[in-house]
């Protein structure tokens, strides 16, 4: 099968980002200082930043989820197109990675709409189904630990309303999914992953080479049982 995809060569790229990306000044100061961080390859790209923010928009996101939060891009690029009493609860095992984040939503002026949570993201999971949270969040992204992210996904489907969007980053990890070579334990992961999501009736799916590689998976209604 030949793709149909076109290759993205760096001056493509940008050109792409030269004619489509609106990327605010407070976004790019944070793109910027993390680019000088260790770690720094865990940012998210520029437009899929402005992808996932229109995604808030069209989900019409009031209460959000992140798993994974690092300095905070996608979280910024999320809570900016929220509504004033939006809610994102991101969660991190980081202080210092969402030290970042917290200083930069201040400066953008959404800091009341996030509430960080530095905790193994399962706990902070478990803890929003325990306190009866279940079907109410219209969005969520996923992008931490590969190794998890099937854990992950149980719990974020079930917190999502009916309609609610799950964005899950690197699921084309580097290409080595489709490199049989590799073995190690978060390539393994992902696959995995993948795989589930493929014959998952529970969601509607879309995978995009965007980035590293994006999985939409749209909650659809629980079909009666017959
Ligand atoms: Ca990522």
């Amino acid at each position: 099968m030949t793709t149909k995809t076109i290759t993205l060569t760096d001056a493509l790229y940008e050109y792409l980002l030269r004619v489509s990306l609106r990327e605010p000044e407070v976004l790019r100061h944070l793109r910027e200082e993390t680019a000088g961080m260790a770690n720094a390859n865990m940012q998210i790209a520029p437009e899929q930043g402005q992808f996932m923010g229109m995604l808030a928009r069209l989900t019409g996101a009031r209460r959000a989820l992140e798993i994974g939060t690092f300095t905070g891009y996608s979280t910024l690029s999320v809570a900016l197109q929220m509504p004033a009493d939006g809610r994102l609860v991101a969660c991190d095992v980081s202080p210092e990675w969402t030290a970042v984040a917290r200083r930069y939503s201040e400066v953008a002026g959404v800091a009341d709409r996030i509430e960080l949570k530095i905790a193994p993201a399962l706990q902070t999971l478990d803890d929003l189904l325990a306190r009866g949270e279940a079907g109410s969040f219209d969005m969520a992204f996923i992008d931490a630990d590969k190794e998890n992210y099937l854990h992950y996904y149980e719990r974020v489907l079930r917190l999502l309303r009916t309609g609610g969007l799950i964005v899950v980053d690197n699921v084309l990890w580097g290409g080595k999914v489709a490199d049989p070579s590799a073995i190690d334990t978060a390539t393994a992961a992902l696959r995995a992953f993948n795989a589930h999501l493929r014959d998952d009736g529970r969601v509607m799916l879309s995978m995009l080479p965007i980035g590293d590689g994006i999985t939409l998976a749209l909650k659809l209604p629980v079909e009666p049982k017959i």
